[in-house]
């Protein structure tokens, strides 16, 4: 296997399917699994957070114990906020082994670095670390996860030795001045460093967006999906290595494989469409939130903040609806209201696509509760 998959698509593990009970449907993730290698599809990326921590124990499931090692590559990535003086990386890294049963991993990555965890990667020296592993053959490539600013990332490829880096980038945030895709591709390239493409679908927003942008994209080709816009246009760009998709049932890989297996860059028409989709998707002010749920197990008022985001983007594009309201009860009583938030910034730290919150949460607050 060589750093760079034969196909540009990769599988996400962090959106599976999941039982009633939340844990994650194994059964229906091994068909998932399957399918995409019977196509040629060998990229599979996981982490330690994602699932509560259960995508890892999964991978040994559906994957591991289930195809020749050869047969595909294994990314996942060092929680980094986790290192303590009482628990190291190769502790971390030694358990995630374990967990997978994989042997090696492929792809390693330093997750999610941007200036609010810098400090603790760089204290715990967990650039040469990761250079050991690879030298020690537990790894194969060594990269890093990023969401933070173009010279942040220019500064950090400049100092350290990576193999690839792993960046968030989908046609609504090329420009976009949080996120700045374009200007992390633009640096990425410049050092020479292949990118792996997080996020190409935002979370799923390109895939479900509402009907005055979709049907921009239907209009120009009405059999393609919105998900294939979207996994197209990472996929076109030249330094892009692989892009990953959270797959979360049959319906998405098949898409996906429909998509990557005999994979059409954009065209120029093409691209003037997205961009017109694009313009009414900004004109629409949704909150750019992925549903990553980062904020969510370590908020003190246990509030359920991306589903909380997503009725305010419901009712931003429909209208004040009686069903947004009736759903907000739901979180709100399954959760805390948004007025419990106490604005301790926990959210804020660690929420790659840096938005404000405790603000976000006044304004929900004030559009779906009842004033005294
Ligand atoms: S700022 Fe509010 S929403 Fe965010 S973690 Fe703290 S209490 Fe929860
Ligand atoms: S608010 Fe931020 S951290 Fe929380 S789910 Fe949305 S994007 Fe993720």
């Amino acid at each position: 296997m060589n750093l760079k998959p034969e196909k540009k698509l990769g599988f996400g593990l962090m959106r599976l399917p999941v039982l009633e009970d939340k844990s994650i449907d194994l059964e229906a993730v091994c068909p998932m699994v399957d399918a995409l290698l019977e196509a040629g599809f060998t990229y599979f990326d996981t982490a330690y957070p994602y699932h509560g921590g259960a995508s890892e124990s999964a991978v040994r499931k559906v994957l591991v114990e289930r195809h020749p090692r050869e047969s595909y590559t294994l990314a996942t990535k060092l929680p980094g906020w986790l290192l303590s003086e009482t628990v190291s990386a190769q502790q971390l890294f030694d358990e995630q082994l374990e967990k997978t049963g994989a042997g090696y991993f492929d792809h390693y990555l330093l997750h999610s670095v941007n200036r609010g965890n810098i400090e603790k990667y760089d204290s715990f020296d967990c650039w040469n670390w990761g250079l050991g592993l690879k030298a020690a053959g537990k790894i194969r490539w060594f990269g890093f996860s990023f969401h933070d600013t173009p010279e942040m990332l220019d500064e950090l490829l400049s100092k350290h030795e990576v193999d690839f880096v792993q960046l968030q980038i989908n046609y609504l945030d090329w420009e976009n001045e949080a996120v700045q895709s374009r200007g992390c591709y633009e640096v990425a390239t410049k050092h020479g460093v292949p990118v792996v493409v997080m996020e190409p679908v935002k979370g799923g927003t390109l895939a479900t967006m509402p009907e005055a942008a979709a049907e921009i994209l239907k209009s120009h080709a009405p059999d393609a999906s919105l998900a294939s816009w979207a996994i197209r246009y990472a996929a076109s760009l030249p330094n892009v290595m692989t892009v990953l998709s959270g797959m979360s049932n049959q319906e998405q890989i098949e898409d996906n494989v429909a998509t990557m297996k005999d994979f059409v860059p954009l065209n120029e028409a093409e691209y003037a469409v997205l961009q017109q989709a694009t313009d009414k998707l900004v004109e629409l002010k949704m909150i750019p939130c992925t549903a990553c749920r980062y904020c969510v197990d370590d908020c003190p008022m246990s509030i359920q903040i991306p589903d909380i985001i997503r009725c305010l983007n419901h009712t931003k594009v429909y209208g004040r609806s009686g069903d947004m309201k009736k759903k907000y009860a739901q979180l709100a009583e399954a959760g805390s209201p948004a007025s419990a938030c106490i604005g301790c910034g926990q959210c804020e730290g660690v929420c790659p696509q840096h938005l404000e919150v405790p603000k976000i949460m006044e304004e929900a607050a004030a559009l779906y509760e009842e004033q005294k």
